[in-house]
């Protein structure tokens, strides 16, 4: 049912009061960017709004030697103009293909995290960066493996009264090549259809470990780790990858939808996988 009438925000004086307000029943927000297209759309009719998007402990990004703690209230564009692409590129690749420079001035991290939408983004570098989702509620703070956060479609691990604060994303050993690639339905502005992200790391053309975040194909952004185990040991050239392609197809359990069939899904999932031939120094 469409809503008609405003939907009341309101600005927590801080975070115990965020949570007290959240737990009863208001619905966090953030950017805003999601919420007001859903109620718009009377997709979602909260109660009332509880704004977030300004309290101190779920802003700003502390870099530690092993890694960085993201606040959930940080922007995409705040991300994109940190330290943080430098650190780690796949951010960078990603970050500059999600949405529009107004959505990604107002759009959040921990909003497109709580959305779990498979199609989200920011799980991409989660999922291969193996980033902790650091929650606080009204019984304390609690943290997660990005993995076990995300249960489905719009489903997360948050409990009743609990937000998301930060992010622990874990810097991985070693430089390792950074690839996204996103497939949508128009040029500009738009939510993938389908989208592959890797890291890999390379010894000349030979592949010592691979990490593979496809997102889009199953309920969930998903890591493909029985194709990242048989590229260790390949080389970087298409008659080694192009075997593997049936394989990554297989790993998907996409649906049909607006945005494109289940079957293009799967098979245009698989031949992505040649995408990772552009990490070929020679040929960037
Ligand atoms: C035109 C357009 C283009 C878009 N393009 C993309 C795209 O390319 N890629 C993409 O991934 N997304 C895209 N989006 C979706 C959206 O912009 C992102 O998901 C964005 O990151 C949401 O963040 P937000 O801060 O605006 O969330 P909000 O709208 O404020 O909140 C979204 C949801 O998260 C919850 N929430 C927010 N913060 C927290 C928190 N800290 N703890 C718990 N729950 C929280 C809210 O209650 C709500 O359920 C697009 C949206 C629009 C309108």
């Amino acid at each position: 049912m469409k809503k008609t009438g405003p939907v009341e925000i309101v600005k927590p004086k801080d975070l115990q009061e965020a949570i007290a307000l959240v737990r009863k029943g208001g619905m966090p927000l953030a950017g805003g960017t999601d919420v007001f297209v859903r109620i718009r759309k009377g997709f979602w009719d909260p109660p009332f709004l509880v704004y977030i998007g300004e309290l101190p402990e779920l802003r700003g990004i502390e870099f530690r030697e092993d890694g960085a703690e993201v606040g959930a209230a940080v922007t995409h564009a705040e991300l994109l103009r940190s330290k943080l692409p430098q650190k780690l590129p796949i951010f960078r690749l990603v970050l500059e293909k999600l949405g529009a420079p107004a959505i990604r001035e107002m759009g959040t991290i921990g909003g497109n995290v709580a959305n779990a939408s498979p199609a989200g983004d920011t799980l991409i570098p989660l999922y291969l960066l193996e980033a902790r989702v650091n929650t606080v509620g009204p019984e304390g703070e609690r943290s997660l493996p990005i993995e076990e956060f995300i249960l489905g479609p719009g489903k997360t691990a948050l409990k009743p009264g609990e937000i998301i604060r930060s992010f622990w994303i874990p810097f991985p050993g070693g430089e390792p090549e950074a690839y996204f690639h996103k497939v949508g339905r128009r040029r500009a502005l738009y939510i993938a259809v389908l989208s592959l992200g890797a890291l890999v790391w390379l010894d000349g053309e030979v592949i010592q470990d691979a990490r593979l975040a496809l997102g889009a194909v199953a309920p969930t952004v998903i890591r493909a780790r029985g194709v990242e185990e048989e590229l260790r040991g390949r080389r970087l050239v298409r008659e080694d990858l192009e075997p593997l392609c049936d394989k990554l197809a297989a790993t998907t359990r996409p649906i049909t939808d607006v945005r494109g069939p289940d079957w293009y899904r799967r098979e245009a999932t698989g031949r992505l996988l040649l995408g990772l031939l552009r990490l070929r120094r020679d040929t960037a």
